[in-house]
């Protein structure tokens, strides 16, 4: 899960990187109180979970006195679609130089790769492309509980020796929080020293229970009701709701709606031995997404009985067309309720995607 940029700051403040003096605010009037910052600017940062905010207006460097008309300005925007429920109010810092630090992990080694650049910034990604070799990385395993000196060294290079220690707490912090990313972009020079003008930090979904996290963010309404039910689901951009049992028979109809030209808008693994309830549920989870047209089942009756899936597909009552390919387990029974009901049951799932690609919405 992203954590927002001032939840990151104070996770690294804790950990003695510096960050700028400010605070969060959730109506343009507050940031009056943040006015006795020093200096006669203030920057204005919208709280979003996405990058390139600077690019995108998402920042705002203001004189004080316009700080209020800004935030309002600011808080009536979107950032990349996103809305704007709070700002981050800080003092303006000049820097002198900007670098580049972060901390992720490398699936290949298994291990944590940190990554400097001299020269960080909002065009990071530019600067990473022309010339690859200007960001510096190094691997680290994760048994090693801080960064030896050799790699501060060599990771640093010519930059200022604090930056060092800031590399040195960042790690701290990214095996604390089972991050998967920690980063710094700018990491800037200033007349006090290093200060972090910017902090992201993802913390791993499969630890946010470990980490005091109750409630994953990221995750959709449904998606979240999804997971509480023990489905795997997964909204995409597409129009065809798809619902199989086991990650390989779900993958599959997805493989085969994609290689139809189709799209799908979400999918969902019921998982093994699905009964009425589980399959009413999971068929009105997937109508629910106002991009779906059309439903494929895609279901293989072993443990799972198809007499069953058909009761919780007739059950679930959706609006929206269902088309099923059931085997296995009581097919015919199954069969025989869709029938009456009036759904489609098909042979193979071949035909099942190729009849729902055939709906318009
Ligand atoms: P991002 O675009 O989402 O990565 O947001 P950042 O927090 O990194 O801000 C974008 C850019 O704004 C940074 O790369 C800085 O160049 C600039 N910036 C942000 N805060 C300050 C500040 O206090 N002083 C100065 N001089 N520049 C800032
Ligand atoms: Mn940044």
């Amino acid at each position: 899960m992203k954590l927002l940029e001032y939840e990151a700051k104070e996770i690294f403040a804790r950990s003695g990187i510096p960050t700028p003096q400010g605070g969060v605010v959730r109506v343009p009037e507050e940031v009056e109180k943040w006015l006795n910052l020093p200096g006669d600017r203030v920057v204005l940062k919208a709280q979003v979970e996405v990058g390139g905010r600077g690019k995108a207006g998402g920042v705002v460097i203001t004189e004080k006195s316009e700080a209020v008309l800004k935030a309002r300005d600011l808080f009536s925007k979107t950032i990349k679609g996103i809305a704007i429920r709070e700002v981050l109010v800080e003092e303006f810092l000049p820097i002198q130089k900007e670098f580049y630090l972060a901390i992720t992990v490398d699936r290949s080694s298994k291990g944590a790769l940190l990554l400097f650049a001299e020269s960080g910034g909002a065009d990071i990604e530019d600067l990473a492309e022309r010339d690859p070799r200007a960001v510096r990385r190094t691997l680290l395993s994760p048994l090693v509980p801080e960064v030896p000196q050799f790699m501060l060294r060599y990771l640093t290079g010519k930059a200022p020796k604090e930056v060092g220690q800031v590399i040195q707490a960042l790690y701290r912090v990214f095996r604390e929080k089972d991050a998967i990313l920690a980063e710094i972009n700018p990491l800037a020079s200033t007349a006090r020293g290093m200060v972090a003008a910017d902090a992201k930090l993802i913390v791993d979904d499969n630890a946010l229970k470990r980490q005091g996290i109750a409630v994953n963010r990221d995750l959709s309404m449904r998606e979240r009701v999804a997971e509480e039910n023990g489905f795997s689901y997964v909204d995409l951009a597409g129009t065809i709701g798809v619902i199989g049992n086991g990650a390989g028979l779900t993958m599959a109809t997805l493989d085969l709606i994609e290689y139809y030209k189709g799209s799908a808008a979400n999918f969902l693994d019921v998982g093994g031995g699905a009964g009425e309830e589980r399959v009413k549920l999971a068929v009105q989870l997937v109508a629910e997404n106002p991009s779906v047209n059309v439903i494929v089942v895609n279901l293989l009756g072993g443990i799972t009985r198809c007499d069953e899936v058909a009761r919780g597909i007739i059950s679930a009552g959706v609006s929206q067309r269902v088309i099923v390919r059931l085997a296995g387990t009581n097919e015919e029974e199954g069969r025989r309720l869709l029938a009456e009901r009036g759904y489609e049951m098909l042979g193979n799932m071949d035909e099942v995607v190729r009849a729902a690609l055939e709906v318009k919405g």
